[in-house]
């Protein structure tokens, strides 16, 4: 069965009744509040449950999505259903179109308080071309590699939302070959194509979250740009891990995609051999079949396959908990780089340029290595949607803006 909304949409943009994702956003002179994408327009969820026309606990005229994030599965559920409702049956139509706000004459801001940030490291192909560069001598995966989705915890407060300048960083780094480290801008600026998950409802402390509780714990899916410092990284991460050539900046797009509307992506994620432990078996399909796109200055760089994926997002979410530190509402959970197996596969500029080896064409004759000041990078997410549809992830995008002196 069909589904139609009485918005005219661009089914090929991917924003149609099949996806409904939430934001928040403002416009001039307004606070923030909570809406819905349809089209090329914004529900504006606060304005209709001051109408009447959703139920709304004081959720939608925040600022933020957490209040309803955190009302857990039922809640995400009837309101979806409702909105899919108000936006398919025209008898609604004069009483809704009023709150339907041209997206273009809205702000979109962040999305969601992030509590925590964890950042995973789980596509084989980047992990093994990593290895391949860093570690030439030994096997290209550590031995734990294949026993468990390795991570970090990132910087919550430096989670910015698309469209952000990015400020080149500076810090201090050690050149191949010299004996003394330096101090300076960045010299191999690098993006990170990745693809995170939001936690809605919190779990309690000393208790793990299984991978069959994924979906009552999880809201959505955003886009990720996980902005990477590389000589900073290569510096400082001895032993320990990302530090500064991290925590930065990372950016995440404007609008989160319900679970719900994923569900017709789900494929069975790559076979892992050897099995998992008990508490990482996941025998429900929860690869995602994502079709990613990074462009540099509006020209295509790469296309990483999601689907490709080793650790889906359940062994992720149930391996950041297995030890009892309790999910709280707002946590970000990032993918790693996710690369497939081929070179215009790969998501960043250290597997696509080898290091800064073999710099990068892009399709209208310029070469790239690392990222330059003023260069725009903009990744984007297809995936299919309900009764054939494709459904978007929107964008993430930001500049390279000079170090400050
Ligand atoms: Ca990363």
């Amino acid at each position: 069965m069909t589904t139609v909304s009485w918005v005219e949409v661009d089914e090929d943009a991917g924003f149609g009744i099949e996806n409904l994702p939430y934001g928040v956003f403002a416009r001039p002179g307004e606070l923030p509040r909570v809406g819905v994408a349809i089209g090329d327009r914004v529900l504006d969820l606060a304005a209709m449950s001051a109408a009447g026309l959703v139920e709304d606990r004081h959720y939608f005229a925040s600022g933020s999505l957490n209040a309803f994030m955190v009302a857990g599965r039922p809640a995400w559920q009837a309101n979806r259903e409702r909105v899919t409702e108000l936006l398919t049956d025209a008898s609604y139509r004069a009483q809704v179109e009023p709150h339907l706000i041209p997206v273009a004459d809205a702000e979109l801001l962040r999305p969601f308080e992030v509590a925590d940030y964890v950042d995973f490291y789980s596509s084989e192909h980047h992990a093994t071309n990593a290895g391949r560069m860093f570690r030439p001598q030994g096997d290209p995966l550590t031995p734990n590699w294949k026993r468990l989705p390795v991570g970090y915890h990132g910087r919550a407060g430096t989670v910015y939302p698309s469209g952000t300048p990015i400020i080149r960083p500076s810090g201090q780094r050690r050149a191949p070959g010299d004996q003394e480290p330096s101090y300076g801008p960045s010299l191999r600026l690098d993006f990170e194509v990745e693809v995170g998950f939001v936690a809605g409802v919190p779990s309690s402390a000393g208790r793990g979250v299984p991978t069959s509780a994924f979906r009552d714990h999880v809201f959505g899916f955003v886009l990720v740009n996980d902005w990477s410092a590389r000589d900073l990284q290569a510096w400082e991460s001895q032993p320990l891990g990302p530090f500064l050539g991290k925590s930065f900046a990372t950016s995440i797009s404007s609008w989160v995609v319900p679970v719900a509307a994923l569900e017709p992506a789900r494929v069975s994620p790559p076979v892992q051999d050897p099995a998992p432990l008990p508490y990482l078996r996941c025998d429900d399909p929860w690869g995602l079949d994502l079709h990613l796109e990074v462009l540099i200055n509006g020209q295509v760089a790469a296309r990483p396959p999601f689907a490709s994926m080793y650790w889906t997002s359940p062994q992720q979410l149930a391996h950041a908990t297995v030890n009892g530190a309790p999910l709280r509402t707002g946590d970000l959970f990032a993918s790693g780089t996710v690369s497939g197996p081929d070179r215009e596969q790969r998501g960043c500029m250290l597997e696509l340029s080898w290091n800064g080896q073999e710099p990068l064409s892009l399709p209208d004759g310029t070469k790239r290595t690392y990222l330059e000041d003023g260069d725009t990078v903009t990744l984007r997410a297809q995936a299919p949607g309900a009764s054939g549809s494709r459904i978007t992830l929107g964008e993430v995008t930001g500049t390279i803006h000079p170090a400050q002196p």
